[in-house]
């Protein structure tokens, strides 16, 4: 028998390996531009109208203020895991308006599962469930998904996450509306790092999208985004939403407290891998396992709403360029060129 590893030779890509191809537009202005989308899910069958950006369960950026802010502009927020019941109650009552764009998370524990079935009986409008996993390969994770899918069968459920289109059609077979996509492009992973694994972002979107579009299921770009041009990257490869992290990290919304270095404001921010995340709520790292994310001081950004602005501003400017009337339309207009430098940076 072989032991040789199989190596697959072809080229994959992250966000920074291509440009979008300028096309002819009809469009007048990048007002004319339509963010949102308007989806009805495989099966939950349920109906979703709005503007696919994402803001991550991390519990720096998946806070009720970042819901608040977000519904705004019709955009979701996936609600990190860390809330009670009770905090969900008041966060219902008094922001109704929010509920449809919240998502509340999960991992593969009972308790979670419990405390997913009580919140969502309290709270009828809460229609999504994002079940997150760093390694949506495993079994467990699969059944997972099923044991939701029974339980809630008119619930929207997410399911990550994976960067392959074998197992983002599985998780869909196994009830997933929507497959979370990402392994290791996040700004504080460190899985690549400490565990070799990983998938260059943009093309993990691309196959997956077209697994999940095969079986007219959706999929959240997650990870990776570094500016507005890498969120429509992400939607021109094909994502149906696109999740992030680090660019909604450090601002009033974002969890954390703000602190002084040297005259300057900062917040911290760090992976839900990592060691100041598992000693919150994990009493620490377990010797089994080693931490897969980092931790780092962000300058204090202020309010959200205006980087959540210069993100749609950009979006609506890529469609501009490419002739698409929606974020809808991006992915057929989009016509990648690989290129070796993206950006000037002589100046910065
Ligand atoms: P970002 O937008 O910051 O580049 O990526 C956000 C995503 O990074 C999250 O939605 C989640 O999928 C991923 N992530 C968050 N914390 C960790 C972590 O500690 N380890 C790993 N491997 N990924 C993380």
């Amino acid at each position: 028998m072989s032991t040789r590893p199989h190596i697959d030779e072809e080229i994959k890509l992250d966000f920074n390996d291509v440009l979008f191809r300028p096309q002819r537009s009809a469009l007048k202005s990048r007002a004319e531009v339509n963010l949102e989308r308007d989806f009805i899910f495989l099966h939950s069958r349920r109906q979703w109208k709005g503007v696919p950006i994402i803001s991550a369960n991390m519990d720096t950026t998946g806070t009720f203020e970042m819901g608040v802010a977000l519904a705004n502009y019709k955009c979701i927020t996936a609600i990190h895991k860390y809330y009670t019941p009770a905090d969900w109650q008041i966060f219902a009552i008094r922001k109704p308006q929010a509920v449809p764009f919240v998502a509340i998370s999960a991992g593969t524990s009972n308790k979670d599962f419990e405390t997913v079935k009580q919140i969502t009986s309290n709270i009828p409008d809460l229609s999504m469930i994002c079940l997150d996993v760093a390694n949506g390969y495993s079994q467990y994770f699969v059944d997972t998904v099923h044991r939701y899918r029974e339980a809630f069968p008119r619930h929207t459920i997410v399911a990550g996450n994976v960067v392959t289109g074998e197992m983002t059609q599985e998780l869909i077979q196994s009830g997933a509306d929507i497959v979370k996509v990402g392994i290791g492009p996040g700004s504080v992973c460190t899985t690549r790092k400490q565990t070799g694994v990983g998938y260059p972002q943009l093309s993990a979107v691309i196959e997956c999208a077209q697994a999940a579009h095969e079986l007219s299921a959706h999929v959240i770009s997650d990870g990776g985004c570094v500016s507005p041009g890498d969120v429509a990257k992400a939607f021109g490869g094909g994502g149906d939403f696109v999740m992030i992290g680090g660019m909604f990290g450090g601002h009033d919304e974002s969890g954390g407290e703000i602190f002084i270095r040297d005259g300057q404001l900062f917040k911290k921010f760090y992976g839900m891998s990592s060691t100041t995340a598992m000693t919150k709520y994990s009493g620490g790292v377990a010797e089994y396992r080693s931490s897969e994310g980092k931790t780092v001081e962000m300058p204090y950004k202020g309010p959200v709403e205006a980087t959540l602005l210069d993100i749609l501003g950009g979006v609506r400017s890529t469609c501009t360029y490419v002739g698409a009337n929606c974020v809808m339309e991006l992915a057929q207009k989009t016509s990648f060129i690989r290129v070796n430098r993206q950006l000037n940076e002589s100046l910065s």
